[in-house]
């Protein structure tokens, strides 16, 4: 496995094991100029499971779309960015973004997918067969697995997410809760080390949100969440980045990004529930 040296605090610094994901002065603007993302930088060792929070329109879901390389190369303005030390001018063909140090560009798009599973918001963004089982046997069939062993696979899988007797059914015959399932499903069966998840919870009924939550928390890959369901940020992240427009504002342990009202406030959210109970 790589290692790198990493900053920790001050001059002090240690071997540890490569990021699994990295980003580093990200910056993203849409074909239409609109600029998504500003000098985004993160950085999340194996194993953590991170909340992105922020307002509609933060730049949560471009942030999550450039770790498994779905949006073209990032657009770099030349400028003076502090990380780099003084005067350090980022070039215009930089790399942005590693995952397990591996740099996400066009080459090794194929094993980038491999490692960052990306479950949209939408299931209807990523469901796209006739039935349930052609849907969660595609990604391992792309990655090159004999047919009878992906659908062995994603039979698997879909019994992870409770849903195996609707293998052979069609994917808009099934709730929106199923649909979200089977997409999870999908992404499992290509076994990512590192788990994307665009708001996992959000149109699940409390039951669904439930299941939804026990089952993220039941697998073991590093996990980036962008989501406004602030109590699972609670129940399930040890850190909360809080984007705003295109930029991180804060990065910090969960109780101290969401147990600060004034913060929340300013970036259009609100302390969940059980914080603001808990302060009496
Ligand atoms: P969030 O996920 O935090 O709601 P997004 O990443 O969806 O934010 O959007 C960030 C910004 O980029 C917003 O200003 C949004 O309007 C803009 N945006 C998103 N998708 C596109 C697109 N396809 N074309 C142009 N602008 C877009």
């Amino acid at each position: 496995m790589t290692t790198v040296e990493l900053q920790l605090t001050g001059d002090e610094t240690s071997a540890v094991t490569a990021p699994a994901v990295k980003v580093l002065d990200l910056e993203y603007r849409y074909p239409d100029g609109r600029h998504a993302l500003r000098g985004v930088d993160l950085t999340i060792m194996p194993g953590e499971t991170i909340a992105l929070v922020g307002p509609n329109g933060a730049g949560k879901s471009t942030l999550l779309w450039h770790l498994n390389g779905l949006l073209p190369g990032k657009e770099r303005t030349p400028a003076v960015h502090s990380h780099g030390g003084e005067g350090h001018v980022a070039r215009n063909d930089a790399p942005a973004v590693w995952i397990e140090g591996l740099e996400v560009n066009a080459k090794n798009a194929p094993e980038i997918r491999r490692r960052v599973g990306l479950v949209f918001q939408d299931p209807d963004d990523q469901l796209f067969s006739t039935t349930v089982i052609e849907d969660v046997a595609f990604g391992p069939l792309n990655l090159g697995m004999r047919p009878s062993q992906a659908r062995a696979l994603a039979l698997e899988c879909l019994g992870r997410v409770d849903l195996q007797d609707v293998a052979d059914r069609a994917p808009h015959h099934l709730s929106f809760g199923e649909r979200k399932r089977v997409c999870l499903a999908g992404v499992l069966a290509c076994q990512p080390s590192v788990l994307v998840l665009d708001e996992p919870t959000s149109n699940l009924d409390p039951r669904g949100r439930r299941r939804f939550i026990q089952l993220i928390r039941s697998l073991p890959a590093t996990k980036l969440i962008a989501t406004h369901d602030l109590e699972m940020v609670l129940d399930l992240c040890n850190r909360a980045l809080l984007l705003d427009g295109g930029r991180i504002v804060a990065n910090g342990l969960v109780h101290n990004v969401l147990g600060d009202p004034n913060l929340l406030e300013a970036h259009g959210l609100e302390m969940p529930l059980s914080l603001k109970v808990g302060r009496g």
